[in-house]
């Protein structure tokens, strides 16, 4: 495995000069001093903190595993010290609400720590990422006292927070979950039931670990309108905010499982402990999705940044080995052999994931922007707009970001032939690592359906029309002769994807089963085709940057070769997804359920 160094130019390339997210952040009251020497030195510094105190902890992490004993997990060697000095830099609270102690960062810089952080470890990542999604919606729907009680502790990294959802019998389906919650005179809950497959439900990271637990009320309504969310400490706090007596808060076991070794993920009990209601009754689905959504960016991020790290070893592997000769004449004549990096197939892989890498920052940014104006924006609409933008591209991120993810980390395995299947280069940690992040956070096949049925279909294709709407205003001020290679494609890769949305939607109202069986292959033809619009957005400023006579030709080429590689040879991927929604459902359910 290459030494993780932070793409760096990359991101600033990305933030600075494609989105100019710090004239966003400049028109927004709450983000006003964020300026991008500050953005620039966080950047600087999230590059070191993760390359040098947590990317080396990522291989014995993996070899040590975190460890179970009577109740108590342990996480591996080192993770403790190193988590420590990273809660101590501010970086768990970083998006946090500076009212409780956080750093009101906007979420365009996040999306580039997370990033980092990933590609770094994904196992160590896992711990402060779930403890800031519990601070948001602790901090969206909380009362006031709990918010003074939990945050800044949480904020700060000292306590860390878990999300208690699943059940034995209950996964997707939320609405049949048998946690039950008690309400007490006090106006506390006593909560009892088992979770399973809790990221981080018991660790010694911290002193105090925040669940947020779904669970039902006794006389509570059947299905999801049913469920209510609960915080429930693993110590309880006194009223001075010191740590009291232990909750009937215990872990049963933790999984052993293909990756994240080091990610401790538990079997929860609750045997009565005290809880504490969180937002209203019955609402509790609505407000776990707070931190769903923040996490669904988050862990389509992991896919982001296990795709950089691929590209980085990949690359670095293809340079040194030499095999074979170059098909047009040696290339090295001195040595054996030449660098596999001149063979088509080499460079077909190493140019996949780089397109697609470089598309997914971009698309990350651009979609973390969305989360920043529907938070801080002044105008209503400009909220409500973003706030249409985020919910149809959430289940975008997730699932293609990580499906992804997947196919750029196989590539990247591939290109060290045998060596890449051993574990002495890392790569097969990192296929292991990423492949979680299509199945937790709801698997990829329910992120498909959400963007088809609830995102596209049950609004008649209005979020849709808006986001194709910028889309088709970029394309249409692109007259230039040169962008030309990139608008032709695009055009007809967002029309053709217009044509399918209103094809899906008029299906769909003569058979339910349309939907479904459009939903997978339509989310990557959507994704697909806004990466293509990724990388129009990044040709078109580094032909302006080519233009202006830049200090850096090297750069800007290169992103013009990348871009012409994804129009040639991935956008066109999308004609074969296009025909296999449009075959529609019949084929599906031809065969008897008794015939398979
Ligand atoms: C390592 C790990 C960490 C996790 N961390 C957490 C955590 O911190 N907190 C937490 O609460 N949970 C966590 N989970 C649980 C995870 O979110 C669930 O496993 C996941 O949501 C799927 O639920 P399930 O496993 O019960 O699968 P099921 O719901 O049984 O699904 C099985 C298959 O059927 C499909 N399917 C189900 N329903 C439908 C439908 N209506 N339409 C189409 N297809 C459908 C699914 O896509 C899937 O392919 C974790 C899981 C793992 C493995």
């Amino acid at each position: 495995m290459a030494e993780y160094k932070a793409p760096l130019r990359d991101i600033r390339f990305v933030l600075n000069e494609v989105f100019e997210a710090d004239k966003q952040w400049a028109t927004m009251p709450g983000l006003s001093e964020v300026d991008r020497e500050m953005a620039d030195a966080i950047l600087e510094e999230a590059g070191k903190v993760t390359a040098n105190l947590i990317a080396p902890l990522n291989r014995s992490g993996d070899e040590e595993g975190a460890t179970w004993n009577e109740g108590q997990v342990t996480t591996p060697e080192g993770f403790k010290e190193a988590f420590a000095t990273f809660a101590e830099g501010g970086w768990v609270g970083l998006t946090g609400n500076p009212e409780f102690g956080g750093m009101g960062m906007p979420k365009a810089l996040a999306v580039q720590y997370e990033e980092m952080i990933y590609s770094a470890n994904n196992s160590f990542a896992l711990y402060p990422t779930l403890t800031a999604g519990a601070c948001l919606a602790i901090n969206a729907h909380a009362s006031e006292e709990l918010k003074q009680a939990y945050l800044p502790n949480m904020y700060g990294g000292v306590w860390a927070g878990s999300m208690c959802l699943t059940e034995p019998h209950s996964g997707t389906d939320l609405g049949i979950i048998r946690t039950k919650a008690e309400p007490q005179a006090d106006g506390s809950y006593n909560v009892t039931g088992t979770k399973i497959f809790i990221t981080g439900g018991e660790h010694d990271l911290n002193e105090n670990i925040i669940h947020l637990v779904l669970a039902k009320l006794p006389d509570a309504p059947a299905g999801p309108r049913g469920i209510s969310l609960f915080l429930v400490p693993k110590v309880l706090v006194n009223e001075d905010g010191s740590l009291g007596e232990a909750n009937s808060v215990s872990c049963g076991s933790i999984e052993h499982k293909m990756g994240i070794k080091a990610s401790a993920t538990c079997v929860m009990n609750f045997d009565g402990a005290k809880g504490y209601l969180v937002g209203e009754l019955n609402k509790g689905l609505a407000a776990m999705f707070t931190m769903m959504n923040y996490e669904r960016l988050s862990i389509g991020i992991q896919g982001l940044g296990c795709s950089e790290m691929s590209y980085q070893s990949a690359l670095e592997y293809a340079r040194e080995r030499i095999q074979g000769r170059a098909a047009t004449g040696a290339v090295q004549p001195e040595k054996a052999a030449d660098p596999i990096i001149v063979h088509p197939d080499v460079r077909r892989m190493l140019l996949n994931i780089k397109a697609l890498t470089e598309a997914g920052r971009a698309f990350s940014t651009y979609t973390a922007m969305q989360l920043d104006q529907m938070k801080y924006a002044e105008s209503a609409e400009k909220r409500q707009q973003a706030e249409n933008l985020v919910a149809l591209l959430t289940p975008v991120t997730k699932a293609f970001f990580t499906d992804i993810g997947l196919n750029n980390c196989i590539d990247g395995q591939q290109v060290f032939g045998g060596h890449g299947y051993i574990r002495e280069w890392g790569q097969e940690q990192l296929v292991r690592d990423v492949r979680i992040a299509q199945i937790y956070e709801g698997t990829n096949g329910i992120q498909a359906l959400d963007l088809m049925g609830r995102k596209v279909v049950a609004n008649g294709g209005q979020f849709f029309r808006e986001f194709t709407g910028q889309m088709n205003a970029f394309m249409a001020e692109q007259e230039s002769a040169e962008m030309a290679e990139f608008i032709e494609p695009l055009k007809a890769a967002v029309s053709s994807l217009e044509e399918l949305t209103e094809l899906v939607i008029e299906k769909s109202g003569q058979n339910p089963n349309e939907v479904g069986a459009a939903s997978v292959e339509y989310l990557h033809a959507f994704g697909y085709t806004v990466y293509g619009w990724m990388w129009a957005i990044m040709a078109a400023k580094s032909q302006q940057a080519l233009a202006e006579g830049t200090t850096e030709p090297e750069f800007y080429a290169a992103k013009l070769s990348t871009a012409r590689y994804y129009f040639q040879r991935i956008l066109p991927r999308t004609l074969s997804l296009t025909e296999t929604v449009k075959a529609g459902s019949d084929s599906l359910f031809e065969l008897d359920a008794d015939h398979f």
